[in-house]
């Protein structure tokens, strides 16, 4: 027998502020505690009747360079560091109150959020968690990118990713297999920043887009390394794939128990991941204290 853990919460609302990347506005994000079984919604207040969004995969849909959630014609964008952090911490129940579409970029990282939800603390609610185990080898993708959900030999979600951009970058080839748990999250993989190669960084501004963000906001690289920026970590690149793939895997609004591995995947491959172990994998569900 697994155990599953109980259901949690933050204890009180707390609030970050900050702008988007792509349309250069400003943004306010309430993180308020919700009901067990909620799962995480968000909630665009800035509408006459505030708008309901709930982070589950059948919402999801593909847009360039981040994931967007929409339902009922309303839409939430780059939404995946507030997903990640939340789903890093444990945190299974929140609505998430915001101004605007677009969620805040702040550093890149997933770290400016888990501060503020660290300051709100955490309620354990008397329903357990739903558990999804893996049981048999599911795979996605081609031999370039590719990602492979496997059975744990533990209990638990462990990642092992591979970034690959070839002998001639400065990323180069990076690899890394880690627990998720919110000690290891916090530490290890929550002040990861997003990159970009100079290419793409130029082509963006060019289109108009991030104009807020200098590239000393951002964490870009050219032949010889990031530009007018220090690495976090020597290997920042992987560890902000995996802040990814957490996020992408919180759609799934369960927790996962498997063995993933990954080359060279992205949001809409971990995405796709998720849908599939949804309608194939066995699920333990919640229960009530009481029941
Ligand atoms: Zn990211």
């Amino acid at each position: 027998m697994r155990v599953q853990r109980k259901q949690r919460t933050i204890a009180r609302s707390v609030s970050i502020s900050g702008y988007g990347y792509w349309s250069g506005k400003d943004v306010n994000v309430e993180f308020r505690p919700a009901a067990a079984a909620t799962g995480i919604v968000f909630v665009r207040s800035d509408l006459p009747k505030p708008a309901r969004i709930a982070a589950v995969v059948t919402n999801r849909i593909e847009t360039p360079r981040r994931t967007t959630l929409t339902s009922r014609g309303v839409s939430v964008e780059m939404v995946e560091h507030i997903l990640a952090a939340l789903a890093g911490l444990q945190i299974d129940n929140c609505e998430v109150w915001v101004d605007r579409p677009e969620m805040p970029g702040c550093d890149g990282s997933a770290m400016p959020f888990v501060e503020t939800l660290d300051r709100a603390g955490v309620t354990v609610q008397d329903e357990t968690r739903t558990q999804l185990v893996v049981k048999e080898i599911t795979r996605l993708g081609n031999d370039d990118s590719w990602i492979e959900a496997r059975p744990a030999p533990t209990p638990g979600l462990t990642v092992r990713f591979r970034v690959d951009y070839g002998p001639s970058s400065s990323i180069g080839r990076q690899t890394i297999q880690i627990p998720i748990t919110p000690e290891v999250f916090r530490r290890d993989l929550a002040a990861s920043r997003t990159f970009l190669l100079k290419e793409e960084a130029e082509w963006l501004l060019a289109q108009g887009l991030g104009t807020r963000a200098s590239l000393k906001d951002l964490l870009v690289f050219d032949a010889d390394g990031p530009v007018d920026n220090e690495l976090r970590y020597q290997d920042e690149c992987v560890r902000h794939k995996v802040l990814d793939f957490v996020g992408d895997m919180a759609l799934g609004g369960c927790d996962l128990v498997g063995h993933f591995v990954a080359h060279r995947s992205g949001h809409r491959l971990n995405a796709e991941l998720v849908k599939v172990l949804l309608a194939e994998c066995e699920k333990i569900e919640g229960k009530r204290k009481s029941a």
